[in-house]
């Protein structure tokens, strides 16, 4: 399959007669494309909105966006970054999207194109992967099931396309670089993250018999401070866990019940006791309590599958340097944060995108340094 792949491609190419870097421009506008498409995935999938249904739409004024001003790059500079319609701002990373998309995709061609054309094109299904991941990540903390299982099955059939991503000269050896990559990948990382749940996953605080903790729209009050919901509640299985000696609701009243909450579940719930109540109606809770636990986290699950994903693109090694590479820079970056006042110690950072950044520096080095250095 892979060897009629080739032949189709080459065959075409001289069939065309085209230079070099002809294809460079056409991939360059197929890469605004895909970055087009991008962020509508980027846009629409946490959301769980369908990412080809409507089409293209002004969110402010539904007004549909005709093809002719739908065309990547162009379209935003044309109209100055604003809806025809409504002239509402639409946001530069729209643009900053498809030309990242556009300029890597033509850089991979440049790199790859001369030795590995079928691999650059598989790359360019990588890149794709990486760009809606750490968009998503960013802005919403999770990486979509089906950015990760579904980049293990097409990090599958790159495999076979190209089983010099996995630097293997045969199909078989670089499938079984893959199996070992999805397994090896998943399983450390799931490790690393139980670990880290069981190590500091919750912060537990203490606070003297007959303290008073509310439960509000604004977040947790404590005598100390009020922690926003926001800065708790990023996944479904995030849930605040108070232990009250009495909970004060308008018609009844609990005593040594265990009160917990999971706002990013979905359906959002509250449970007191064995009871369970709606968290949009139960809009202020005062509840008399000794103990908060409170998730905290730095990877998720999430995680964990995104990891599985480069690992069947790119094989068990590169699993490992890229979550030591990940580990290093987030914490280098993370503190530098920190440092120059942009972020709040212990506040949440997104694993996804250095996830990715670490697997990108393993195809560009990562893996000749571990040849010299274990192979
Ligand atoms: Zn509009």
């Amino acid at each position: 399959m892979r060897d009629a792949f080739l032949d189709w491609a080459t065959r075409d190419f001289s069939l065309l007669g085209m230079p070099f870097h002809f294809w460079t421009g056409v991939f360059f506008i197929l890469g605004s494309m895909v970055g087009s498409f991008l962020n509508v995935v980027i846009y629409r999938m946490p959301l769980g909105l369908s990412i080809v249904h409507p089409g293209s739409h002004c969110p402010k004024c539904q007004y549909a966006i005709p093809l002719r001003l739908n065309m990547p790059l162009v379209s935003w500079l044309w109209l100055r970054g604003r809806c025809k319609n409504c002239a509402t701002p639409i946001s530069p990373r729209y643009l900053g999207v498809e030309l990242l998309t556009a300029l890597i995709f033509a850089a991979t061609w440049i790199h790859w194109g001369h030795t590995e054309p079928v691999m650059a094109m598989c790359l360019f299904a990588l890149w794709s992967l990486f760009i809606a991941a750490t968009f998503i990540d960013f802005a919403h903390f999770i990486i979509p099931d089906e950015i990760t299982i579904g980049g293990v099955i097409l990090g599958v059939g790159a495999t076979l396309l190209a089983p010099a991503l996995h630097h293997q000269g045969d199909q078989l050896a670089a499938l079984k670089s893959a199996g070992w990559g999805v397994a090896i990948g998943f399983g450390v990382v799931y490790g690393v993250v139980r670990l880290g749940k069981l190590l500091f996953g919750r912060l537990r605080l203490k606070f003297p018999a007959g303290t008073t903790l509310i439960l509000h729209e604004g977040g947790l009050t404590t005598p100390d401070e009020t922690v926003p919901f926001e800065e708790i509640f990023y996944r479904p299985g995030d849930t605040v866990i108070i232990r009250a000696t009495r909970v004060e609701l308008p018609d009844r009243c609990y005593c040594k019940a265990e009160v917990r909450l999971a706002l990013a579940a979905t359906p959002p719930t509250l449970r007191i006791g064995n009871d369970s109540f709606d968290p949009a109606v139960v809009r202020h809770l005062e509840i008399t309590a000794d103990e908060a636990v409170l998730p905290r986290e730095a990877m998720g699950f999430g995680d964990v599958k995104f990891m599985a994903t480069i690992g069947a693109w790119l094989g068990w090694q590169s699993t490992l340097f890229s979550l030591a590479a990940a580990s290093l820079a987030g914490a280098v970056i993370g503190l530098s944060l920190v440092a120059i006042g942009r972020r709040e110690q212990g506040s949440k950072l997104p694993f996804g995108p250095y996830l990715a950044a670490g697997a990108v520096a393993w195809i560009l080095g990562g893996w000749s340094w571990w040849q010299q250095t274990f192979g």
